[in-house]
């Protein structure tokens, strides 16, 4: 990967799980990003200790606070994090918070959807409709490059559960109501962001990070967050204009 890491990374929910692995192993490259802002909802406190640590190793790491369900929230850390780059665009936004929870047919009611739909799909809209001018900008620093994620792109953190077609084979086991729902919304919303950002250059792709050993996905997953990340690390740096609007998974296999 040597050579072609992006300058700049935003990602979100990074005191814990995926989140905070995509920030250690981008520290770990031998060409690490320039600037990586690490952003979540209580930076300063016992929640995000390991990143307060990082940062006080690495000088390329910025912690933000950032509640992605929160207009003011947002406005504020992308004031912040314009004021830092310091006329610079970002190159790589990954919408990475989320969460889950246990519903079923049965149980699902109004407040446990709509919980789940504010976190995983209107918190990457907010963010990536904030932090659009600074994508667009980094976009323009390479007007002749192809779309990849050293010029501009957005990936949002989804799940093989958001995928209709494959919704009957795992459903009846693991059925997750509010958050099949919102990850299917999080692909819909993939999609129409690449067509639309498409012109600006702004490469925008969906990724399932598998089964992993997080809160979230518990003790008993197929990966370790090591396994995840690093195999969503290299797909990312694989990324191509084919992969605008589509699901992969940590592997690079199309999820359809
Ligand atoms: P974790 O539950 O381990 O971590 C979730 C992270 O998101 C935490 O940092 C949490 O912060 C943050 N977060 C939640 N809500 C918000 C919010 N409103 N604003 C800011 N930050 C927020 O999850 P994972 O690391 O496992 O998951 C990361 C992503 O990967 C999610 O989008 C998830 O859906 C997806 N995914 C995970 C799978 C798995 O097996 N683990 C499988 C498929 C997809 P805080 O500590 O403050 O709560």
């Amino acid at each position: 990967m040597a050579g072609s890491i992006p300058h700049s990374f935003l990602i979100t929910g990074c005191n814990r799980g995926i989140g905070l692995e995509l920030v250690k192993q981008l520290l770990a490259k031998p060409h690490s990003p320039e600037q990586i802002f690490a952003t979540c909802r209580s930076p300063g406190t016992h929640q995000s200790q390991e990143l307060t640590n990082l940062s006080a190793k690495y000088s390329n790491l910025s912690v933000i606070k950032l509640e992605t369900t929160d207009p003011a929230s947002v406005a504020e850390a992308m004031k912040e994090v314009e004021k830092q780059l310091k006329g610079r665009g970002l190159n790589v936004l990954i919408n990475n918070a989320g969460i889950i929870s246990e519903t079923t047919l049965e149980t699902v009611d109004e407040k446990d959807l709509l919980n789940v739909y504010s976190t995983n799909v209107v918190g990457p809209m907010l963010v990536t409709k904030a932090f659009l001018p600074l994508l667009k900008k980094a976009a323009e620093e390479n007007p002749q490059a192809h779309m990849n994620w050293t010029r501009a792109a957005v990936i949002n953190m989804s799940s093989i559960l958001g995928s209709i077609k494959l919704n009957a084979e795992s459903f009846l086991r693991n059925p997750v109501l509010s958050y099949r729902c919102s990850k299917a919304a999080l692909n819909m919303l993939t999609n129409c962001q690449a067509v639309g950002y498409k012109k600006d250059g702004i490469l925008c792709t969906a990724i399932h990070p598998g089964w992993v050993q997080t809160d979230m996905g518990g003790p008993k997953a197929s990966l370790t967050v090591g396994q995840s990340v690093n195999g969503i690390l290299k797909v990312l740096c694989s990324l191509t204009e084919n992969h605008n609007g589509i699901l992969l998974d940590w592997e690079g296999k199309i999820i359809p």
